[in-house]
């Protein structure tokens, strides 16, 4: 007997949705056009000199919001990253998947490809006719017109991400002058790439097959949490307008089935809640719409939460929220502390594994230390470096005056002698870097010193 095979992938018709006109869909244009205007112009924008955000890589300092991080704050950008999920945590606790439907960025693009999609091949109607027409000059002239256009946007995203690891002053007139790097022109073209598939042609599959947070964010959902309903009980039994029916026999919905039409992810809202369904009201504009021109009231298809279906008031502040909320000031607030508290000066020392120590001809004793200083604060300063045993005594490192410019990090070899022949086989020193021009800016580490054969 042979096994049925099982396909594991489900193909599934394109989907052409129609444009949705109303005061949710206002907002999702202006939540675009807001998000895409911050992810296209922050590279662009400085403060005080500096990018207000830069990863840059190769000089291993991280340009964040007016804070430069060096590697060794990187717990801090890794801190942000756990107060952003846990955002996302208390806002879907209080939302549903509003940020889903609004400011994801697969909702946000695939928008925008939308757009760029109607403006050439028309609204739906239009696209589903060319969709089905043989390929010829005007097939031709439109598809060609819409991937162009896909492809420009998307090299100019792939572009703008790479702008958050390479100045942009520097990418963009190196990439149209042809003198951009490598890797630079790899990133560019694999993140517009990435863009253009996920965009133009994946779409809704990525939120009904790929996306993780869609999996399990109905564990945050409790009966008060926003979601989209239709209202069953006021629409059913549904009838076409052009069916007689007496009124009584007619709930108000007319079938019309424009609330499916519109749904970027294919779904009948009807048929009740599903896990497909990004919150993006489209569905809603579209049933108040049909409501406003058949002279019933608006609200079949609505912002609504199980605890309001039945029939009690909705509640923001319950044990889910309020737990996520105390969290999300505990992540805050200890953010703040963390940056208040850290020093703009960083100092790294380490002995010359390689060497044990020199013995001079008068009889001193040199050791070798490698030092690195990172300046992350917003001015330039000059550094002195000093080293002194637990006693005090000077033991003399000529560093010379070290100028760092703002989020510079210098990495230097630095031999460390004795002032006499010293006593002890091991002592332990105490860097001092202080800046000339702000002594209150310093930083110390402790070091060994070796003398003799180790103990
Ligand atoms: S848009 Fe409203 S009236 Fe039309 S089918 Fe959907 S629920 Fe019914
Ligand atoms: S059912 Fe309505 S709210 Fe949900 S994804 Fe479809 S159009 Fe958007």
């Amino acid at each position: 007997m042979t096994t049925p095979a099982t396909s594991l992938y489900a193909a599934t018709a394109k989907l052409q949705p129609r444009m949705a006109h109303g005061r949710y869909a206002r907002l999702r244009v202006a939540a675009m056009l807001g998000l895409l205007g911050l992810y296209y112009l922050l590279p662009w924008i400085s403060l005080g000199g500096q990018p207000l955000v830069l990863l840059d890589l190769p000089h291993r300092r991280f340009h964040v919001l007016g804070l430069t991080l060096m590697p060794q704050d990187l717990y801090l950008l890794a801190w942000l990253l756990v107060i952003a999920a846990m955002t996302l945590f208390l806002f879907t606790a209080l939302a549903g998947r509003l940020w889903c439907g609004y400011a994801c960025p697969q909702t946000v693009w695939t928008e925008a490809f939308l757009w760029m999609e109607r403006l050439v091949e028309g609204e739906r109607h239009a696209r589903l006719k060319l969709d089905a027409a043989p390929w010829g000059a005007n097939k031709i002239l439109r598809r060609g017109g819409r991937h162009l256009l896909w492809a420009l946007f998307s090299l100019f995203t792939g572009l703008t991400f790479v702008a958050y690891f390479v100045p942009a002053r520097e990418l963009f007139p190196a990439f149209f002058t042809g003198a951009v790097g490598g890797w630079a022109l790899f990133w560019s073209l694999f993140y517009g790439f990435a863009t253009w598939g996920n965009a133009g042609f994946l779409r809704e599959q990525v939120c009904k097959y790929m996306c993780p947070y869609a999996r399990f964010q109905s564990s945050m959902f409790d009966r008060h949490t926003l979601l989209i309903a239709y209202d069953e009980k006021r629409g059913e039994p549904r009838k076409s307008l052009a069916r007689k029916a007496d009124a009584q026999a007619r709930g108000s919905c007319v079938d019309c089935s424009l609330c499916v039409q519109v749904c970027p992810t294919g779904i009948d809202i009807r048929q009740g809640l599903q896990y497909e369904c990004i919150a993006c009201a489209a569905c809603v504009d579209v049933c108040d719409n049909v409501m406003d021109s058949v002279g019933q009231p608006r609200g079949l298809i609505r912002y609504t939460s199980s605890a309001r279906e039945e029939g009690l008031a909705t509640k923001l502040l319950r044990p889910r929220t309020l737990a996520y909320g105390l969290l999300w000031l505990l992540l805050c607030g200890g953010f703040v502390v963390m940056v208040a508290l850290r020093s703009p000066l960083q100092l790294d020392v380490m002995r010359d594994r390689h060497s044990l120590y020199r013995q001079l001809p008068d009889g001193r004793v040199e050791n070798l230390y490698t030092v690195k200083l990172a300046n992350a604060s917003a001015d330039a300063h000059r550094f002195r470096i000093e080293v002194r045993d637990r006693q005090g005594r000077a033991y003399e490192a000529d560093s010379g005056e070290i100028t760092l410019a703002p989020g510079e990090l210098r990495s230097l070899v630095l031999p460390v002698r004795t002032a006499e022949r010293p006593a002890e086989t091991v002592t332990t020193l105490l860097f001092t870097a202080a800046a000339v021009d702000a002594p209150r800016l310093r930083r110390e580490r402790e070091a060994r010193f070796l003398s003799g054969a180790q103990p």
